[in-house]
């Protein structure tokens, strides 16, 4: 009976057990289906932002949200995903070429625009700074469809000039528009003090009517310039590394003649210690042979002169070794003095000839080169720390009403006052460089989330309060900038990409902000 009633209570525990389990298992389904809605619902809107690009994909991916639309059916999408995932690859790498052949197309229409004659000169340098602005990459199908449009105005605003002085298109030869890119390109390079003079009269020439032979003797008298430059550079390396080789061989020739003179002195010590042991030996012989206290006297005497005369021979001996090794450690000296000013003039040379390739020739900012360089640095030191990391872009706030309101060289005074307040702003860590046009990037280490704000409206207020009078107008000028941290596992070009979209951001959200991601 106690049996039977045991078994029944221990039935009723299993049941219990087995009904928690069923509504545990029942929530668990409810939870898993709940988030797979979730999935497929947001599935299903990311595959309608990609619609419109590729019909096969658009099939595919319709398929997809039908699919999605039934929990069940799940385990029939999965051999599509890998379909789709070839295609969406494909897609991207296809969206990427025909950016790179837009914006090369937009390069060859500003370069044809360039060409028409009666295109006035603002007009002219505004396409050369579009000309500029599309040389830097495009992230995404939105970088190009301003450009466009921007293309198209300077198109419409050539064909009205046209059209207004009823006078038929004429374009610039060929050679004239060369002309004015080689000026364009030297006015970039920092020539030698020596070469500066012939510079000038080669670009007067290049902004005149020049004819082919000519603009072909400019060429190759930069190119040789160049060439010369560049023999120079490697005649200095070699002189250098010459005078370096001559000074290691005379400090070697130093210090072997040092370490023979000291063999020798080594022998001459020898001998004399032998000798003075030699003689110490006959002064007790003598004493133990001596027959009275007189001639024992006059031994000693005897053999102390002799005795001193070794003493003093090695006085002689050791005073100079001591007075060449003073010499020989003063050659030495000088030898290695010579050596290092040598090499610290030939790396101020060489520090001077990489700072004039990665400065901007306006701003004196680092350039687009030197901020490639100092991305991958910073990337590779976060990747050793995981130390915080910002990239910032900042963008002057409708910079080209500047231009159009007091002329291109205020507008480029303007730029280098501006560029100058926002390296002074910022710490010996932290870098900026002109990342072309109106645009700059800041690199920004070891600051936290909640103190990046400030910092960057700091920066943004102390060129907002910069007191700029333009024909005795006061006129203040506002940065937008957008701001993003390095996140785990991206590259620091992805960051770069966020902070752009966020200073997008912040221009549509009314200008003169900063937006961090
Ligand atoms: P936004 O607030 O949207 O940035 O307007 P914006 O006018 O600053 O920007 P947009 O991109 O429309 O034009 C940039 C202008 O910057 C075009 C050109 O007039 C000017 N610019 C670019 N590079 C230089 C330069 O080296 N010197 C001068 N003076 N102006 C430049
Ligand atoms: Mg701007
Ligand atoms: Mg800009």
């Amino acid at each position: 009976m106690k049996d039977a009633n045991a078994g029944l209570s221990q039935q009723t525990l299993m049941k219990q057990k087995l009904e928690t389990a069923q509504i545990a298992l029942a929530e668990l389904k409810e939870d898993r289906n709940a988030k797979l809605r979730a999935l497929s619902g947001f599935i299903g809107h990311l595959s309608l932002a990609c619609k419109g690009q590729n019909l096969e994909l658009d099939n595919k991916l319709a398929k997809l949200r039908a699919s999605f639309s039934d929990v069940d059916r799940l385990d029939d999408i999965l051999p599509e995903l890998v379909d789709i995932e070839r295609i969406l690859k494909r897609q991207y790498s296809h969206v990427m070429t025909k950016l790179e052949q837009g914006r090369n197309g937009l390069v060859k229409f500003s370069r044809q625009l360039q060409r028409v004659e009666s295109v006035p000169d603002k007009l002219r340098k505004e396409v050369n700074y579009f000309k500029q602005d599309v040389g830097k990459p495009f992230h995404t199908v939105w970088d190009y469809i301003p450009k466009v449009e921007q293309l198209i105005s300077f198109y419409e605003q050539t064909l009205a000039l046209c059209f207004d002085s009823e006078e038929p298109i004429t374009y610039l030869p060929k050679y004239r528009q060369l002309a004015h890119e080689l000026a364009q390109m030297i006015s970039e390079i920092d020539f030698s003090k020596a070469q500066r003079d012939q510079v000038l009269v080669i670009k007067e020439q290049l902004a005149t009517e020049i004819d082919i032979d000519a603009l072909l003797e400019s060429y190759q008298t930069i190119l040789s310039m160049l060439l010369e430059n560049i023999a120079k550079e490697k005649s200095a390396s070699q002189e250098f590394l010459f005078a370096l080789n001559e000074a290691l061989m005379s400090v070697r020739d130093s210090i072997n003649e040092s370490l023979n003179q000291a063999q020798r002195n080594q022998q001459l010590k020898n001998q004399l210690n032998k000798d003075i042991n030699s003689q110490v030996d006959n002064v007790e012989s003598g004493l133990a042979v001596a027959d009275n206290m007189e001639q024992m006297k006059h031994q000693v005497i005897e053999q102390l002169a002799v005795l001193r005369a070794s003493l003093n021979r090695k006085e002689a001996l050791e005073q100079r070794e001591v007075a060449m090794l003073k010499k020989s450690v003063e050659t030495l000296r000088n030898e290695i003095n010579e050596l290092t000013s040598e090499t610290s003039s030939y790396k101020e040379k060489l520090f001077e000839q990489q700072k004039l390739n990665l400065l901007d020739s306006l701003t004196q900012l680092p350039n687009r080169a030197a901020l490639d360089e100092r991305m991958e640095q910073e990337y590779r030191h976060y990747q050793r720390n995981r130390n915080p990391l910002w990239v910032a872009v900042a963008d002057i706030d409708h910079f080209k009403a500047i231009n159009d309101s007091f002329g291109h060289s205020t507008g480029d005074k303007t730029l280098q006052v501006i560029a100058m307040a926002l390296k002074n702003s910022l710490r010996d860590t932290e870098f900026v460089a002109r990342y072309g046009g109106e645009e700059f990037v800041l690199l920004i280490p070891d600051v936290s989330h909640n103190d990046i704000g400030h910092l960057l409206n700091r920066v943004r207020e102390k060129i907002k309060n910069i007191p700029f009078k333009f024909k005795n107008q006061r006129i203040t000028v506002t940065l937008s900038i957008g701001a993003a941290k390095i996140i785990e596992g991206e590259h620091i070009l992805e960051t770069f990409e966020r902070a752009d979209a966020a200073l997008y951001k912040a221009k549509h959200e009314n200008r003169d902000r900063v937006i961090i991601d």
